[in-house]
């Protein structure tokens, strides 16, 4: 489903690469973070390669929505919803953005501050 070659999280969807996969539907894909940053550090992902926010067109709304959608879903399936939990979409280089990929973070067990660093 339209993924780049050169994308790691396209890769991740095709199963070329291994990822702790934790959530799967025909429209997303939700996997453990590399590099967690909390105990609980997923990134939920379109199938389809969209590069960044910017990337969304209107075809897209539905998918967007399913994205958040997942999300939710998976936190309360997980009970973090009781004490709360952070998404974050980091667009672009000077928000750290470094997977070309849109992807959604969900973050939970610990506290975090604000504004974000
Ligand atoms: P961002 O900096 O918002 O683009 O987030 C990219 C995230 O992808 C980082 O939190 C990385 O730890 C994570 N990441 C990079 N490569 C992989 C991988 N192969 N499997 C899982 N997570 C990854
Ligand atoms: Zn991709």
């Amino acid at each position: 489903m339209s993924a780049d070659p050169n994308c790691i999280f396209c890769r991740i969807i095709e199963k070329k690469i291994p990822a702790t996969i934790v959530y799967e539907d025909d429209l997303v894909l939700a996997f453990k973070d590399l590099n967690p940053q909390a105990p609980v550090h997923l990134l939920i992902v379109p199938q389809k390669h969209i590069a960044d926010i910017h990337g969304i067109t209107a075809s897209d709304r539905d998918l967007i929505g399913h994205l958040f959608f997942v999300a939710k879903t998976i936190a309360s399936q997980s009970g973090l919803d009781k004490g709360g939990y952070r998404m974050v979409i980091n667009n672009g280089i000077d928000a750290g953005q470094t997977v070309f990929h849109i992807h959604l973070h969900l973050l939970s067990g610990r506290n975090f501050s604000w504004p974000p660093g």
